[in-house]
């Protein structure tokens, strides 16, 4: 047989390599577990392969960004609301509507009009 680690010639009941002291029965022993581990992650990948499935998310990841997204949208609906409430109590509004009847189509729509921003020269 030949030594697979310096491919010399060594007799076939030697335990180790002669040449380089390679020890046989344990050089196979880690072969045949690396070829059973690698077996073992193609047949792995093979099967989320043929499942179509998006690696699985971490769940406290996912959790995480679930979160993120609700405390976005709760905090996009309260300034929605700040602003109505706001506008209701007499607050100056940062947009008012005028309505303008379409002289095509005869609807009455509501156009914003955008007020001067505070300092800036305009007339009132
Ligand atoms: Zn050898």
């Amino acid at each position: 047989m030949k030594c697979p680690n310096c491919s010399r010639e060594a007799s076939p009941d030697a335990v180790e390599c002669a040449a380089c002291g390679l020890v046989f029965d344990k050089w196979k022993k880690r072969k045949e577990f690396e070829d059973e581990l690698s077996r073992e992650e193609k047949a792995r990948a093979l099967a989320a392969l043929e499942s179509g499935a998006p690696p699985p998310v971490d769940s406290l990841t996912g959790r995480w960004i679930a979160a993120g997204i609700a405390v976005v949208w709760l905090v996009g609906f309260a300034a929605y609301f700040h602003r109505r409430y706001a506008r209701a109590s007499g607050g100056a509004p940062a947009v008012e509507f005028v309505e303008r009847r379409d002289p095509e189509t005869g609807e009455i729509r509501r156009l914003p009009i955008r007020r001067p921003a505070s300092g800036a020269p305009g007339k009132r």
